[in-house]
């Protein structure tokens, strides 16, 4: 028994039963007719509010089952997720010339990136559907983290990635289980060849543009923030929440947590959100520069995560921007990779490239003059820098080579003096 009162298309504004559709709206399609996950918010603040969560001893984000979108609990998988870290981060506030920074490492998710937030809601609505097998593309992060969760709920899964998709993902895919089809094109062409696929097989499908519950996990990153600052300093929250953007389905999924904790009384005020995009592949920024329409476009960045040159999430996307306040800003390459190197100096966190990409974002909205000095942030870091050691590898140079004699490391030593 779930809150969900119903289904909204974010275009034409019809509401359906649940039952009534399984993906998107149909008189809109799938390009448009993206649902929205409306619940009765009355009845959820009974269960969920500040002093309820503060006896919930449940430490994943299943703490938040009253604003989840799921009928039968007994069909979640046993891996924790959520529940992620944040920590206050000083030095990098310093050097990214704002007041406070705060981090939140979703790379300590069981697959080592947010997604498993979604994948793990969408491995329990295919048990419900009653699915014999779960699909996906993906750029690499959704697709293994759905093979984790596949294998721990015991459902097949069959993947879709686009040839690009670093190593490190493909086997974290092919441990786990999954029948991986590599393709030899873009992740657009990707995502097309999966949605074919699902329906010619009659697969569930998880690609979280079309699939309306899957943003729904995704938002539990922002039910943890507004929990966890009302501890750390309760009655204030960040200025700005900041992430990198793909697709458009996390940011939007971080800007319906944030106003629903705003519905139930968990934080002051709504934060503006920040939209990072890699320089290589912006049409989110390029759109909200003009004249807010998707124009698709090219898709190269060493960032895979967010290398998206058609959004399938654009609506849900952009709302998470403008209805904020908030800015997209866009990043070189060089700067993510940089990126890399400054978190875990200066806060001790190692993300990939799309996980930093916000770090970079901040330094550069900084400069823009769209975060001023005294402002805070917090950023989300949606994936572990193992993910990707080859951009790791770049960004943090070689180590130096010796002989096993002491007197090679002392002349080392004196020679690197200074430097580090
Ligand atoms: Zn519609």
């Amino acid at each position: 028994m779930s809150y969900v009162t119903g289904l909204k298309c974010i275009h034409c504004d019809r509401e359906y039963r649940t039952n009534q559709v399984d993906y998107y709206c149909p008189a809109c399609g799938y390009q448009d007719g993206i649902l929205d996950v409306v619940y009765d918010y009355d009845a959820v603040a009974k269960e969920l509010n500040p002093a309820a969560m503060a006896k919930q001893g449940e430490r994943s984000m299943w703490r938040y089952l009253p604003l989840l979108p799921i009928e039968e609990p007994s069909l979640i998988p046993h891996l924790q997720v959520g529940w992620t870290p944040l920590y206050s981060a000083p030095r990098l506030a310093g050097e990214l010339g704002v007041s406070h920074c705060w981090v939140k490492d979703e790379g300590r998710n069981p697959t080592a990136s947010f997604k498993d937030r979604a994948s793990s809601v969408g491995v329990v609505k295919a048990l419900e559907n009653k699915a014999t097998r779960i699909t996906c593309a993906s750029t690499g992060n959704a697709a293994s983290s759905l093979a984790g969760f596949s294998a721990a709920a015991g459902l097949p899964a069959t993947i879709f990635v686009p040839q690009r998709a670093p190593e490190a993902k493909v086997a974290q895919l092919l441990v786990y289980g999954a029948q991986v089809f590599s393709v030899q094109g873009s992740y657009d062409q990707a995502w097309e060849l999966c949605m074919e696929a699902s329906a010619e097989f009659g697969w569930y499908n998880r690609n979280c543009a079309i699939n309306p519950y899957l943003i729904e996990g995704k938002k539990t990153v922002s039910l943890e923030l507004a929990e966890q600052f009302a501890a750390l300093t309760p009655g204030s929250f960040p200025d700005w929440v900041v992430v990198s953007v793909g697709d458009g389905c996390t940011i939007g999924g971080v800007w319906k947590g944030l106003w629903e904790m705003h519905r139930l009384g968990f934080i002051p005020r709504l934060p503006k959100v920040l939209g990072v995009q890699a320089q290589g592949c912006k049409p989110f920024l390029t759109a909200w520069e003009e004249d807010g329409c998707l124009v698709p476009g090219e898709a190269d960045t060493v960032a895979d995560s967010i290398a998206v040159g058609h959004p399938r999430n654009f609506c849900k996307g952009m709302r998470g921007v403008t209805e904020s306040g908030g800015a997209f800003v866009a990043v070189p390459d060089e700067d993510i990779l940089g990126a890399i190197t400054v978190l875990a100096r200066k806060a001790g966190v190692f993300g990939e490239p799309a996980g930093v990409a916000g770090v970079a974002g901040v330094r550069r909205a900084v400069k823009l003059g769209i975060i001023a000095p005294e402002e805070s942030v917090a950023i989300i870091v949606t994936g572990n820098g193992l993910k990707d050691i080859q951009s790791a590898i770049r960004a943090g140079g070689q180590p130096i080579t010796v002989k096993p004699d002491l007197a090679e490391v002392r002349k080392a030593v004196a020679a690197n003096r200074g430097h580090h």
